[in-house]
């Protein structure tokens, strides 16, 4: 907005045209054109160019002001005149451009601005605003809990061990992307989620008929296979906390927000209200993503006995495109040599993740593996959504895998063109190195969501196949993914 915009709007102030000032340094009385600085009409146009100066993080030089004058028109004694008013002093100059920064101490650039914006002896006078590195901070209440996604040392760790989530949103805060979330349920309800809520297209809701025929009757925001029924809602709380990670509504002045503040959240129950679930209920979820179209899932569960048919589930997503994102667990054990499932299937859609603290260490409770787990991510006391329209804290790789779903939704989001093996290779190659995770991950850092989103796509990696996995073969043979 220019300061004419706003005389333009500003009938009422009166021009006070000749008010004198005396110049002890000439002889000659200067002039200068003047507003009546205690009208109410010039407070509030002081007041209005305010609240247009500082709003949203804008900010300027307090006793600083630009200021070009119009050479054909002001005078010496003009110039020295605005000067004494302002007290004002030249601090520099541009060699060739005739703009100053003035320092002045007899009002505020505000006031100074609104009486002066029109002079004719003025070309224009501006605030000296600072610039400084562009990042996207949601207006979210408690987003300075989220240390994994904007540390600042606010939890009295390390700042900047954080994913880099403002300097990613500059680039991209997510859309539709679907997300299934295989857990407990989800609070669909909850306010800073109900809005990101995926919902069935085909299906009308309560008519007791399966409209869209996929097998499931009033299927509305996916499926509760612990229970057979058509309501996902979370019963126990971790499923709601996974869900708000990933895609809490952001900027929406509630609460938190998620990595993608607007991806689809499809909510897949098959863990009931103890938080333990069949893998015939899990592969059904798992089934059911892939029928309705996710394009990744979020898994922050995990079982240590082999099944072919989850391993087949899974494999179908792949096939059909989608990613599958999956804890490593919570057990300090070394996956290459004690698998857990999903996390440690040799298939190249699964990412598997362990995690991460306020001091980019790994959290005493992850699970590692040199071949077998991928990268790390944030884990370690994650606040997030719980059911009641609540929010709580919670570790373990658990919060840490849905850091990583919400950036391969971000990715996906700036380009929907890449495959999952694409979303997944620059998830990888573009980890921050951190010591903790050297020689005992994949990747040997942890997640960036700014770099994952910049980062080039690497060459497409080769993955070594093996026709079955079995879990007695020595695991330094899996390849799961190679940087
Ligand atoms: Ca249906
Ligand atoms: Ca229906
Ligand atoms: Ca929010």
């Amino acid at each position: 907005m220019s300061v004419n915009d706003l005389f333009d709007k500003s009938d009422n102030i009166e021009l006070n045209d000749s008010v004198d000032i005396e110049d002890e340094s000439t002889d000659q009385v200067a002039v200068a054109p003047k507003r009546e600085m205690e009208s109410p009409e010039f407070q509030a146009l002081v007041q209005e160019l305010s609240s247009t100066m500082g709003v949203e993080g804008i900010t300027y030089a307090p006793n600083e002001v630009i200021v070009k004058l119009n050479p054909s028109i002001a005078s010496t004694n003009q110039i020295n005149a605005l000067q004494t008013s302002l007290d004002a002093k030249v601090k520099e100059s541009t060699q060739t451009m005739g703009i100053q920064l003035w320092e002045i101490q007899g009002m505020s650039v505000a006031e100074a601005i609104a009486l002066y914006g029109d002079d004719p002896a003025i070309e224009y006078i501006e605030p000296n605003y600072i610039g400084s590195i562009n990042t996207t901070t949601p207006n979210d209440p408690e987003y300075n809990r989220l240390w994994g996604l904007n540390n600042t040392g606010q939890t009295g760790g390390t700042p900047d061990a954080d994913i880099d989530a403002p300097e990613a949103w500059d680039i991209e805060t997510g859309n539709n992307v679907v997300v299934g979330v295989i857990d407990t349920g989800v609070d669909y309800n909850h306010p800073d989620l109900n809005d990101n809520m995926w919902t069935n297209p085909g299906e009308i809701a309560g008519n007791g008929i399966d409209d869209d025929n996929n097998g499931y009757v009033d299927d509305v925001y996916g499926w509760d296979f612990a229970n057979d029924d058509n309501d996902p809602f979370d019963d126990n709380s971790h499923g709601t906390h996974v869900a708000g990670t990933i895609a809490a509504e952001g900027n929406n002045g509630i609460g938190v927000t998620g990595v993608s503040w607007s991806a689809d959240i499809m909510a897949l129950k098959f863990l009931g209200s103890s938080g333990s679930g069949s893998y015939f209920d899990a592969i059904q979820a798992i089934e059911y993503a892939t029928m309705m179209g996710a394009d990744l899932t979020n898994n922050s569960w995990r079982g240590y006995s082999f099944s072919q048919g989850l391993r087949d589930a899974i494999a179908m997503a792949g096939n059909a495109g989608q990613l599958f994102v999956a804890a490593s667990g919570n057990e300090n054990n070394n996956n290459d040599t004690r698998p857990a499932y999903p996390a440690s299937y040799n298939l190249d859609n699964i990412i598997s993740v362990a995690s991460t603290d306020d001091d980019d260490r790994r959290s005493g409770f992850s699970n590692f593996g040199s071949t077998s787990v991928d990268l790390g991510a944030p884990g370690s006391s994650v606040y997030s959504t719980i059911p009641g329209g609540g929010y709580g804290f919670k570790s373990g790789t658990s919060m840490a895998t849905p850091h990583v779903a919400g950036v391969a939704s971000l990715v996906w989001s700036d380009d929907p063109t890449l495959t999952a093996q694409q979303v997944k290779d620059r998830i990888l190659a573009t980890v921050d190195p951190i010591s903790d995770l050297q020689g005992i991950t994949v990747s040997g850092g942890r997640l960036n969501a700014y770099s994952a989103l910049t980062g080039s796509t690497p060459p497409p990696v080769v993955p070594v196949i093996f026709d079955d996995f079995d879990p007695d073969v020595d695991n330094s043979q899996w390849s799961n993914i190679t940087k």
